[in-house]
């Protein structure tokens, strides 16, 4: 079935047309979709019920049909959502004072393998579609009340092995046409695909990009991302330069520190030249797996990393865990369900 959202200005005027319909209600059904978030055409009340029965026989609302919703006590909620074929994706809302960010996904599981990630453990399914992308935004926008002020495309899958999607959804979230949302509060991470930035960075919008690096040099990251889809080093700092350019936005390396893996004083020093040569802030994750191969190092350890980036004049976060409880990570909570 077709979403309505996909549909075209021009498309949606002729389906009234045909249908018997003003002309205003295609302003009426707009504002329901991209102001007031509805997920189903039963509460457009201004609408005739006789039309939106018929929008419902030919249009889907919502790509989305909740499975599960988890909230965690730091209000972190997170949701399973089932698709029309079956299949299973995460979206995560993380509230904090004045903040809602969405994370969301772009694939149904991800091809690029990385060791410590649960997503690529799943396998792959399938692209995720516009619509699909963009209701994650919807749902958690209705359980916060209002839109959410940022989204990051952090969920499941490498959002630039999608861009034939995720391009038109990011456009739709940012247009004034859609939901509006300002381009600055949109984050994009990718493993690292050289092409995909290029791509994205001659849109020149300014959409943050964050590139999951974990390691400092290639021969260390090729113990944490496969070969298939990894690209050098140096070949993503230069599509990462490219990017800056075209888009003003300085870029963040995504580093998630392995105990005994990838969390030395050498290996953060090391980082510290990688991050000034990307002219990158560094957002340090501490790893979170069930799998004792891939324990976080101690907090201690992770605060010295942190201190060797600092003084090194960089800008640098350890991120603190938000619905640790719910296994808000990267597929964390699919798997679960699919175990259990
Ligand atoms: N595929 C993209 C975006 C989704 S993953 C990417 O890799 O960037 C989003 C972030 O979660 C990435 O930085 C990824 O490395 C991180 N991540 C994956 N598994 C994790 C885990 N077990 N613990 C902590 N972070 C994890
Ligand atoms: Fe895919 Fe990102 Fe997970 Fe790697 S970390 S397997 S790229 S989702």
């Amino acid at each position: 079935m077709y979403s309505i959202k996909e549909q075209t200005k021009e498309q949606l005027a002729e389906w009234l047309k045909a249908h018997g319909q003003p002309a205003f209600r295609a302003t009426q059904i707009h504002d329901w979709l991209f102001k007031k978030l509805a997920m189903t055409f039963d509460e457009m009340a201004n609408l005739p019920k006789a039309l939106r029965e018929e929008l419902a026989a030919d249009f889907s609302a919502c790509a989305l049909e909740i499975e599960t919703a988890q909230t965690d006590n730091d209000r972190t909620v997170k949701w399973l959502s089932r698709l029309h074929d079956g299949h299973t994706i995460e979206t995560v809302l993380i509230r904090a004072p004045k903040r809602n960010t969405v994370c969301v996904s772009t694939q149904v599981g991800c091809q690029v393998h990385c060791v410590f990630c649960a997503t690529g453990r799943q396998g792959f399914a399938r692209n995720l579609n516009v619509s699909e992308i963009v209701d994650q935004v919807v749902l958690a926008s209705r359980e916060a009340g209002e839109l959410v002020t940022n989204v990051v495309v952090m969920g499941m899958g490498e959002p630039l092995h999608n861009l034939q999607n995720l391009i038109p959804a990011l456009e739709m979230i940012c247009s004034p046409d859609g939901f509006g949302l300002g381009a600055r509060h949109v984050t994009v991470s990718t493993s690292g695909v050289p092409r995909g930035i290029r791509q994205l960075a001659d849109l020149q919008r300014p959409w943050n990009l964050a590139v999951s690096l974990h390691a400092a040099n290639n021969e260390l990251r090729s113990k944490i991302i496969p070969p298939k889809f990894r690209a050098r080093i140096e070949d993503i700092r230069d599509a990462v330069a490219y990017y800056r350019e075209k888009t003003g936005r300085m870029p963040t390396i995504e580093y998630v520190l392995v105990d005994g893996l990838n969390d030395s004083f050498d290996d953060a020093s090391a980082l510290a030249d990688v991050a000034h040569d990307f002219h990158a802030k560094v957002n340090l994750i501490p790893c979170n797996s069930e799998d004792p191969r891939f324990a976080p190092p101690p907090a201690e350890k992770c605060e010295k990393f942190l201190s060797v980036l600092t003084k090194r004049n960089l800008q640098a976060t350890l991120r603190m865990r938000k619905g640790k409880n719910i296994r808000a990570a990267c597929g964390q909570l699919r798997q679960a369900e699919e175990e259990s």
